[in-house]
């Protein structure tokens, strides 16, 4: 086929700023919100209805804990802590004042959304554009960024800002922009949730062995990794069970495959279901807005951010964040999943069975947690770019424990604030003075260790 020639284009600027962010789950809502606190000015933009990302689209309600693994300190505050405060008083989240173990935090994601949009409207500072596409961007003769261009209702329009923070997930600002872009040999699989009404076996069933027995009857039945939570303030119930294995969430064509794959997947447990147990209600009543992608691209910043350091808690002069959540590698070409934990374990799970249990620490030692740094935030070569999210330069280690939400908001957090000090200094990215970013972050609610 061939190319087609598009003519040159006069673009409206629709919008202006200091900050622009793109991409509106809670590591750009709290990165906008810090940014705006300071006193900045910043469009925040979310290709999708709401905000939340995976949290609100792709139906997962999980947060993990917030003390070390001690369970005496607590190690993660900030807006995430302010987060649960005003779930808490909906009754949509389940105890978090405590340590709880590393099945988590559960709250209810569309009392998520509604507060996440009240969060964002209590700052006159933020300007939404929600159902808008971020297409491309535009570079000034230096090589920064002036403009992105993106798409709505209203026709296609340019927004100019001063700094740019991608919080796409995918990092399409950050490749748009020129940053080197690496692909992980075996990136962690996505995965379709879902809610069920109903949810409830008889004694004594295994929904495994069940997924087993229809195995040859249904092959479109899931690998036979899952877990799932009740949700609160609701009676619905929430499966992660999909797996799609090899999948370039990068590719557009796979994508669409791996959305619809993951749909006849889902349909092949219901229809298991009723096959088993035909007198029990089931009844699906919810699908995610868009398959949950865990891995796509990373960025190259100015330092990656390595397992070995990072679980040897090397000193970290710019760490911004803190997490206990295990090295938790979804394997994408079969039903594995791994967990590294802090407390020196190593587990290996085949469906959900355990399969093995060895050490990664000598034995009586264990972690009280991990730092995550601002340096793997600072694409190499960018002057008014921050990314934070999934695209984090993390190697494979490192990025199975910090791709959680409760660390990816505290990054989210830490990338506004240090956007806030760039935009005061006119300063680039690469200058940034780590030890102001983290006594901003601290006078602003979070715990920096
Ligand atoms: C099935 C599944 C289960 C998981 N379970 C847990 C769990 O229990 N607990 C936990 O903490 N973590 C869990 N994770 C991991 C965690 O949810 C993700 O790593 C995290 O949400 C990634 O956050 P993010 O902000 O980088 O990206 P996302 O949450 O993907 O958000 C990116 C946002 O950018 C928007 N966007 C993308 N492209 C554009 C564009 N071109 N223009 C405008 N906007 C755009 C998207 O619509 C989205 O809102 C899970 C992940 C999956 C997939």
């Amino acid at each position: 086929m061939a190319d087609i020639l598009l003519p040159a284009e006069r673009i409206n600027v629709a919008a202006e700023a200091d900050l622009c962010v793109i991409g509106g789950s809670c590591t750009g809502v709290f990165a906008a919100v810090r940014a705006a606190r300071l006193g900045a000015k910043v469009i925040l933009l979310e290709r999708q209805n709401r905000f939340g990302g995976v949290a609100t689209l792709g139906l997962v309600g999980m947060w993990h804990t917030l003390y070390d693994t001690s369970g005496e300190q607590q190690i993660i505050a900030g807006l995430t802590f302010e987060m649960l405060e005003r779930l808490e008083k909906q009754n949509a989240v389940s105890a978090f004042r405590k340590p709880v173990p590393h099945y988590g935090i559960r709250f209810n994601p569309e009392i998520l959304t509604l507060e996440l949009d009240r969060l964002v409207q209590e700052q006159t500072k933020i300007r939404v554009f929600l159902n808008t596409f971020f297409s491309t961007s535009v570079a000034n003769p230096d090589g920064s960024i002036a403009a992105i261009i993106a798409e709505n209702k209203s026709g296609r329009f340019a927004i100019r800002a001063k700094v740019f923070i991608d919080a796409s997930g995918d990092g399409v600002l950050c490749k748009k922009a020129g940053v080197p872009m690496r692909r992980p040999q075996h990136p962690q699989p996505p995965t379709s949730c879902a809610r069920f009404s109903a949810w409830k076996f008889p004694d004594g069933f295994d929904l495994h062995a069940c997924m087993e027995k229809y195995r040859t009857e249904l092959p479109d039945l899931p690998c036979g990794y899952y877990w799932g939570m009740d949700m609160p303030a609701s009676t619905l119930f929430m499966l992660a069970g999909t797996r799609i294995l090899n999948c370039d969430c990068d590719d557009a064509d796979q994508i669409t495959d791996a959305e619809m794959e993951a749909r006849r997947q889902i349909r092949a447990l219901l229809v298991m279901l009723k096959k088993e147990l035909p007198e029990l209600p089931i009844a699906l009543e919810t699908l995610p807005s868009a398959i949950g992608i865990r891995e796509g691209l990373h960025i190259q910043s100015i330092a990656q951010l390595r397992g070995q350091d990072m679980l040897a808690l090397s000193p970290c002069p710019d760490a911004i964040a803190n997490g206990t959540y295990p090295v938790d590698i979804h394997n994408d070409q079969d039903n594995s999943i791994s967990f590294k934990s802090l407390d020196g374990n190593q587990r290996l799970y085949k469906g959900s069975k355990l399969v093995s249990t060895t050490r990664w620490l000598p034995d009586h030692q264990s972690l009280p947690y991990y730092q995550i740094p601002l340096r793997c935030h600072i694409p190499t070569g960018a002057s008014n770019l921050l990314a934070a999210g999934r695209m984090l330069d993390a190697d494979r280690d490192a990025f199975g424990a910090v791709r959680v939400m409760v660390n990816l908001n505290q990054c989210g957090e830490a990338v506004g604030v240090a956007a806030f000090q760039c935009l005061q200094q006119n300063r680039s990215v690469q200058k940034i003075d780590y030890r102001e970013t983290r006594s901003l972050l601290a006078k602003g609610g979070s715990i920096i260790l």
